[in-house]
């Protein structure tokens, strides 16, 4: 028998630099892409998931904790780290072509621009134009030049499938979608019971705020309600909503610097930034990775965020949500076993993160961190509960689709994927296929090739970020100018790290077992 204690510091002095290296190289590749940070990437990841797929180093683990024996923290690590492992059990040869085919869609992602006349443009200028155009024809053709990296990395994303599904299956499993769900410690059957709820209970209310949008697009862009398309909605895949009109925070966010707010609204908190923001990188340039993420670099301090800051609402909400991980990773315990010094699922950090990015529409927010007169913030509240509401009828409804496709596309990865999707997009969202498109859209939805089976969790996540919101509230009272807020996240959220099961972390934080009665409620409101 192992002694758990030994188990476990050979675990951590095998893993603990090898993930450190791996991210040190993925911000290089997502910073500055090239072939050569892309190959460096993929050998620092290949060395990590050597040891994650380890066979005999997940027996020993298994081993140790057949036995009674070791204290309790170090037992709850050695369990975190036979899920992890578990979800790494992958033959030698498969993993180095799961890692080569994964980077090689990932580069085409930070590289390939879409194409809108002869003019090459970022997808910062395409949801640019999405965003704000009234030109019909000039709309389509930036949802157009989105989609175009579908096209050019769907053979690869299918080829990903396919090796997930076989690794999969050799262990025993359904498919991919099963296995990383069990590797992520998500019941099946209690998440199709809780997707099942949420379109159930989301159906009738989405369908009028729809309604409603359809019916302002309609005149707005001199099309029958029935003949809208994709292309007429405010983002690449209809997955925002930012509210228009009354609603606009423009002009509180005129001239506004987008990181000052964002470590104003923290430091109300009393959680410290300035040392995170440091180490991040922010601003939009070529040969960076367009979208936007946070990372822990090795659980001792040294946490990044990248972003690509453009003025407007939509970079505030991603700059408080990505600095809303960045916090959770900075005061988790350090004393903790390296293998707990992480949250216990990433529902749980996408949920902080999504609840802090909605403070942007906060009534104190408006007063306390932009500024705005009694008269003005007054005004904007009602718009501004309708923005959040909308926008997470419309997130939900995106999300399911995702998950739903995810479902589908590893339970049959040969079928009509196109038709598969447009369903989707049609039943969930209500949006019409346009006539004719049969190019592989889904595949130009960056999840789906570089965090399969993910998009759970920022449904989850939503569901958590109420209850949690409501958590704080009753505690605190509000988050804005309020320490306490910050106190209560920071006690008894981020510093457990993963000392325990996230169902347990969830019913002791917030006093009841994630579900989505707070977020349902919320709607309702
Ligand atoms: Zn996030």
């Amino acid at each position: 028998m192992p002694d758990p204690g030994t188990v476990l510091s050979r675990l951590t002095e095998r893993l603990a630099p090898l993930e450190r290296d791996l991210h040190r190289a993925f911000w290089t590749a997502s910073t500055d892409a090239s072939p050569k940070a892309s190959a460096a990437r993929q050998r620092a990841e290949e060395a990590l998931l050597a040891v994650l797929g380890d066979a005999e180093l997940f027996a020993e683990v298994k081993e140790a904790l057949a036995g009674a024996g070791g204290p309790a923290l170090t037992r709850r690590a050695l369990e975190q780290a036979s899920l992890d492992l578990l979800a790494n059990q992958i033959p030698e040869g498969d993993r180095a072509e799961l890692v080569a085919l994964q980077a090689k869609v990932e580069h085409a992602f930070s590289t390939v621009r879409g194409r809108v006349g002869g003019r090459e443009l970022a997808n910062n200028e395409l949801e640019r134009i999405l965003a704000t155009s009234d030109d019909p024809a000039e709309r389509r053709a930036a949802w157009e030049a989105g989609k175009q990296v579908g096209a050019a990395v769907a053979d690869d994303v299918l080829a990903l499938v396919e090796l997930r599904n076989r690794v999969a299956t050799e262990r025993g499993y359904r498919d991919w979608f099963a296995f990383a769900l069990a590797g992520g410690d998500i019941d099946e059957a209690w998440l199709e019971r809780t997707l099942d709820g949420v379109e159930l209970a989301t159906r009738e209310p989405f369908g009028a705020a729809k309604a409603e949008l359809d019916a302002r697009q309609s005149a707005r862009f001199g099309v029958a309600a029935d003949e809208l398309s994709p292309w007429h909605y405010g983002d690449l895949f209809f997955q925002r909503y930012d509210g228009e009109g009354e609603a606009d925070l423009g002009p509180l966010l005129e001239g506004a610097d987008t990181v000052g707010l964002t470590v104003a609204t923290y430091d109300g908190m009393g959680l410290e930034t300035r040392h995170l923001l440091e180490r991040s990188d922010l601003h939009p340039r070529p040969g960076k990775d367009q979208h936007a993420f946070c990372l822990d670099v090795d659980r001792a301090g040294d946490i990044r965020v990248l972003a690509n800051l453009a003025p407007g609402e939509e970079w505030l909400d991603v700059l408080l949500h990505e600095v809303g991980h960045a916090v959770y990773d900075d005061h988790i315990d350090r004393s903790l076993p390296w293998l707990l010094r992480r949250p216990p699922q990433p529902l749980v950090t996408e949920a902080v993160a999504l609840m802090l990015g909605r403070l942007r529409r906060d009534p104190e927010f408006l007063v306390g961190v932009l500024g705005a007169g009694e008269a003005a913030a007054a005004a904007l509240n009602g718009p501004s509960r309708e923005v959040l509401r909308t926008g997470q009828l419309v997130f939900a409804r995106w999300c399911l689709v995702v998950v739903r496709f995810e479902q589908a596309l590893y339970a049959d990865p040969g079928g009509d994927l196109a038709g598969t999707w447009w369903d989707l997009v049609a039943s969930l969202q209500g949006l019409r296929r346009p006539e004719g498109r049969t190019a592989p859209d889904w595949a130009s939805k960056i999840h789906l090739a570089v965090a399969p089976v993910y998009y759970q969790s920022y449904l989850l996540g939503e569901l958590l970020a109420s209850q949690l919101d409501q958590a704080v509230r009753a505690h605190a009272g509000g988050f804005v100018g309020r320490p306490e807020a910050g106190a209560f996240l920071a006690e008894r959220v981020f510093a457990p790290g993963a000392t325990r099961p996230w169902r347990d972390l969830v019913a002791s934080a917030t006093g009841s077992p994630l579900g989505p009665a707070a977020f349902l409620a919320g709607l309702a409101a």
